[in-house]
């Protein structure tokens, strides 16, 4: 576990980034154009719910941020906090250049960081407590009910399960309270709970998006052109980025099901 000195470092972190972001409501409201904004470049890109989750990729000309828009919403924003969190504290150093994640309940050290500056930054702790102060009118945490993180949720554009992570971590919740919270998502699921409070509900759906930064593009029709992409396989959008599949240390052929995807449809849809 982190000690507090770390956790304070982190959480002053995250909020300075935020602030740079100028984040001034509740949540963060579009992570990905926000961290656009401070120089970051994000590839989104559908690649299967049951591949990898994202990379922070450092490179001469660039600090990129891919995330696999084949998860649900909620928690592709939290990959983006997550890769955000490896730019600023781990790349640069000791010349890491890459973190890739396969899932994020790695207890190594750098995955434990990046995992609270995730929540720090998503969820930062003045506005959670402003939030249930002026929209949950401070009603006693014994009587919460699923609806009301869904409120929460649909504020801080993250997941149920993270709003009740995060709650029991800032030592709102206790066990017993969490629990019953739980099951309350259970019977419910969290997008009935979010079409209840007519909260945002596309947290529960993959997008599905792809979009990779406009820098890349001219690069990528040569290299297709000369065929020495191929199409439907993750290797492409590796290669949108100058990395090989050996290098993010993968085993395609398990993970990916081919699809009838073609470049042009992919180029068509930015045009
Ligand atoms: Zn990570």
């Amino acid at each position: 576990m982190m000690n507090k000195n770390s956790r304070l470092r982190i959480e002053k972190m995250a909020d300075s980034v935020r602030n740079e972001c100028q984040i001034s409501g509740y949540g963060v409201q579009n992570i990905f154009k926000d961290v656009e904004k401070i120089g970051y470049e994000v590839i989104r890109y559908p690649i299967g719910e049951d591949s990898f989750l994202g990379f922070s990729l450092l490179k001469e000309d660039g600090e990129i941020i891919f995330t696999n828009s084949s998860l649900i919403l909620s928690r592709e924003i939290f990959s983006v906090a997550h890769e955000l969190g490896h730019h600023i504290l781990h790349l640069k150093k000791d010349g890491l250049t890459l973190i890739k994640d396969a899932d994020f309940n790695d207890r190594d050290e750098n995955e434990v960081e990046a995992n609270y500056f995730a929540a720090c930054f998503l969820m930062p702790r003045d506005k959670v407590d402003l939030f249930i102060r002026y929209e949950i009118h401070d009603k006693p945490v014994t009587e919460w009910n699923g609806l009301d993180i869904a409120k929460i949720q649909s504020a801080f554009n993250v997941s149920y399960d993270m709003v009740l992570y995060r709650l029991k971590s800032l030592g709102i919740l206790n066990y017993n309270i969490l629990d019953q919270l739980q099951v309350d998502k259970y019977e419910n699921t969290a997008t009935k709970l979010l079409k209840t409070i007519k909260g945002n509900i596309d947290l529960c759906k993959a997008t599905e998006v792809k979009q990779i930064p406009a820098e890349y593009l001219e690069w990528v029709i040569t290299n297709y052109n000369e065929k020495l992409i191929p199409i439907n396989d993750l290797g492409s959008i590796l290669n949108y980025v100058d990395l090989k599949v050996e290098d993010v240390d993968v085993d395609i052929t398990s993970n990916i099901t081919e699809d009838d995807e073609s470049i042009d449809d992919l180029l068509g849809g930015i045009e």
